[in-house]
């Protein structure tokens, strides 16, 4: 194939990718702004139901439905993080523990400064406590050995 068609052939694919790349972003966009949409229903209903209780004067009233849709919610601000993964995915960006999206190949962050790792996809590092320390005792270790010293009876034979 002639040089310059297959170069236009590899720039039309890489405009289709990204048409394609630019359709899902769209998509997922929507999806998240409707899921924001339904948490701030539910955030509403928690403060009617509240208040409702209020004036009835048992705010205990409310706790049931305030549980629910306390719990419908955290489930919509997970599904919102997700989605919002994909979208970086998508846009080769990675996010900053402080929050800010960056491209995948940058090294340090322009909002807080700090240093990203490099990999493909930045996920938030999983907080890791270290094992308590626990010293040497001397004196317990002799005590183990000796006791692995105790002679033991021979089998009979
Ligand atoms: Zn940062």
């Amino acid at each position: 194939m002639n040089h310059f068609l297959s170069k236009l052939k590899k720039g039309a694919s890489r405009a289709a990718d990204k048409a394609q790349q630019a359709i899902e972003v769209t998509k997922i966009t929507a999806q998240i702004h409707s899921k924001r949409k339904q948490l701030d229903q539910n955030l509403y209903q928690i403060g009617l139901e509240v208040y409702e209780a209020y004036k009835a004067a048992d705010l205990s009233k409310a706790e049931k439905t305030v549980r629910m849709y306390s719990k419908e919610n955290q489930s919509l601000e997970l599904q919102i993080r997700q989605l919002e993964d994909q979208i970086r995915l998508l846009k080769h960006e990675k996010q900053c523990a402080c929050g800010q999206s960056v491209k995948e190949e940058t090294r340090f962050c322009p909002n807080c400064g700090a240093r990203l790792e490099a990999s493909e996809h930045y996920l938030p590092q999983i907080k890791r406590t270290p094992l308590p320390y626990v010293p040497d005792r001397p004196e317990n270790k002799s005590e183990s050995i000796r006791q692995d010293v105790t002679p033991r009876k021979e089998p009979p034979k």
